[in-house]
C-alpha cells in the first residue's frame, strides 16, 4: 500500500452516547460539538477500502454523516450492544456488494447469530435480510483486510475477552480494563494508539483516565487518542488542556492519518 491509513472517528462515546437521554448534566447540554459523542466506532480507509471497527446503534447515522458508499468489512471488538446493535443497517451495502465480511471472536459470532438470526439464516431467508461472511478471529492469528495485516490484540473488559487491532503503525483498543504483557508486546512500536478512557472515577470494566494515561506511558506511541468517553469525564475543551503532550481526546468526525 502507498497511501497512509485514514482513520475517521465515527463515534467516541460510551454505551449510552453523549448526551445521555434525559440528562441535564452540563456536558450533556454542551453546545461544543466535540461534547456530542455517538457510540464508539472508527472507520479505517485507504486506497478505496473502508473497514469499520464495531457497528453500534449509531452505525446508520455514522455512514450517512461520512457519505460512505462502500464497506469492505466489520471488525468486532466484542458483543456488547453499543458495539454491535447496528448490524441490520449493513443492508444498503449488502444490496450493492453482496455478503459483508465480518471478523469476530467465535463467542462474538455466536452471540450475533443468536441476536440477528435472520442475518445468519441459511434456509427460508427473509427477502431483504442482509447476509454476512463470517471470519473467526483467533488471538495469535493475524488476518488480512484488503492488502494489509490486522493483528488481533487480546485484552480484558472485566471478565469479558475483547479484541483490539493493530494495523501497521496504528493500534485501536477499546473497552479495556487489563491487558497481559504478552499482548502489549504486539503494540510496542506503534506510532498512533487509540485507547478507552471512560471518566476520572475508577470503573469495573473500563480504564479510567489515570489507567489510560499509565498505559499510554508504557506503550510510548508518538501520538495517542482517548475514546469511549462518558459525559462524566468533563468538557472536551477543559480535559484536553490537562492531557500530557501527544495525548488528545478523540471526538466524533475527527480524521487522522497514520
Ligand atoms: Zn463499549
Amino acid at each position: 500500500m502507498k497511501e497512509p491509513l485514514k482513520i475517521t472517528f465515527l463515534g467516541t462515546g460510551t454505551s449510552q452516547g453523549v448526551p445521555v437521554i434525559g440528562s441535564n448534566h452540563p456536558v450533556c447540554l454542551s453546545k461544543d460539538p466535540r461534547d456530542n459523542r455517538l457510540r464508539v466506532s472508527i472507520m479505517i480507509s485507504w486506497e478505496g477500502y473502508n473497514y469499520v471497527v464495531d457497528c453500534g446503534p449509531d452505525f446508520r447515522q455514522q455512514m450517512l454523516r461520512h457519505r460512505v458508499t462502500r464497506l469492505d468489512g466489520i471488525l468486532f471488538t466484542h458483543e456488547h450492544a453499543d458495539h454491535t446493535a447496528g448490524l441490520d443497517d449493513i443492508r444498503p451495502f449488502f444490496f450493492r456488494q453482496g455478503d459483508i465480511p465480518i471478523f469476530a471472536h467465535q463467542r462474538v459470532a455466536d452471540s450475533l447469530r443468536k441476536r440477528f438470526d435472520y442475518i445468519f439464516a441459511e434456509a427460508n431467508r427473509y427477502p431483504g435480510a442482509p447476509a454476512v461472511e463470517v471470519n473467526i478471529v483467533k488471538k495469535d492469528r493475524p488476518f488480512k483486510i484488503g492488502d494489509i495485516a490486522a493483528i488481533p490484540i487480546e485484552a480484558n473488559h472485566n471478565r469479558i475477552q475483547v479484541f483490539g487491532f493493530r494495523l501497521l503503525d496504528f493500534t485501536y483498543l477499546t473497552d479495556v480494563k487489563t491487558i497481559d504483557e504478552a499482548e502489549k508486546e504486539k503494540i510496542y512500536g506503534t506510532k498512533v494508539l487509540v485507547v478507552n478512557a471512560l471518566r476520572e472515577e475508577p470503573h469495573h470494566s473500563h480504564f479510567n483516565l489515570e489507567e489510560a494515561l499509565g498505559f499510554i506511558d508504557d506503550i510510548k506511541p508518538e501520538r495517542a487518542y482517548l475514546t469511549h468517553i462518558s459525559h462524566l469525564l468533563g468538557f472536551h475543551e477543559e480535559v484536553e488542556k490537562k492531557l500530557p503532550d501527544g495525548v488528545h481526546l478523540a471526538y466524533d468526525n475527527l480524521v487522522i492519518e497514520v
